[in-house]
């Protein structure tokens, strides 16, 4: 793995997140850590016109910018702040997606309700609207960065993973769920996985299997 790897797996992920309308027109924002710095969207651009060259590298630790002629996204201190707290996080995704969305709108706890949604991701927490961009935003999420999916409301989706992989993968999920949940809510209130059978699913060795597989970078 090299800079270059890292980059070009940003543009990757990057368009599938444009792709799979988990974000639109400019915004969300995306980044991976490689070396002690990290490698953050710049800001102004959709996520899918992003080139290898432009993701803007700021070391994690003083917060200096290598100056490439281009601002960090403005959720630059969402991601310090991240990485800072949580050296087993290797990648953050930061995405609108809309069922995401509308899901904040109407409910907080996201129930576990399908094996892959309780092996891939888990609980999901969520954190009150407050103004994006901001630093307000980055201590509110600060206070959640041990768990690895966070609904923003009335705004989006962070989630944290190992690598870019694991974290885009649980963004599709968490989006997936909240999906799911407002389809079967809209006729009564769904059947949810008990406790017992939640814990089930994350015991399965066939499930360590995929997850060891989902950490592995291609
Ligand atoms: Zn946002």
């Amino acid at each position: 793995m090299s800079s270059i790897e890292i980059r070009n797996e940003l543009c990757k992920y990057a368009q599938k997140t444009v792709t799979n309308k988990l974000v639109v027109g400019p915004g969300g924002n995306i980044s991976a850590k490689f070396e002690g710095k990290m490698y953050l969207s710049p800001s102004g651009f959709a996520l899918d016109e992003v080139q290898p060259e432009q993701w803007v590298e700021v070391d994690i630790e003083t917060g200096f910018i290598t100056d490439i002629g281009l601002r960090p996204s403005s959720e630059v201190l969402m991601h310090l702040y991240a990485y800072r707290a949580n050296p087993n996080i290797g990648a953050i995704v930061h995405t609108h997606p809309p069922y995401c969305i509308a899901f904040t709108l109407v409910e907080r706890e996201l129930p576990i309700m399908f094996p892959d949604q309780a092996a891939l991701v888990g609980m999901t927490v969520y954190v009150d609207y407050v103004l994006p961009t901001t630093d307000k935003l980055a201590d509110a999420l600060l206070e959640k960065i041990e768990s690895s999916s966070i609904l923003l409301g009335n705004h989006g989706l962070v989630t944290t993973g190992r690598n870019l992989r694991e974290a885009y993968y649980r963004t599709e999920v968490v989006e997936e769920s909240c999906k799911i949940f407002l389809i079967a809510n809209a006729i009564r209130p769904p059947k949810v996985l008990t406790d017992e059978e939640y814990e089930e699913i994350a015991s399965l060795e066939s499930e360590a299997y995929r997850i060891q597989l989902l950490q592995k970078m291609k």
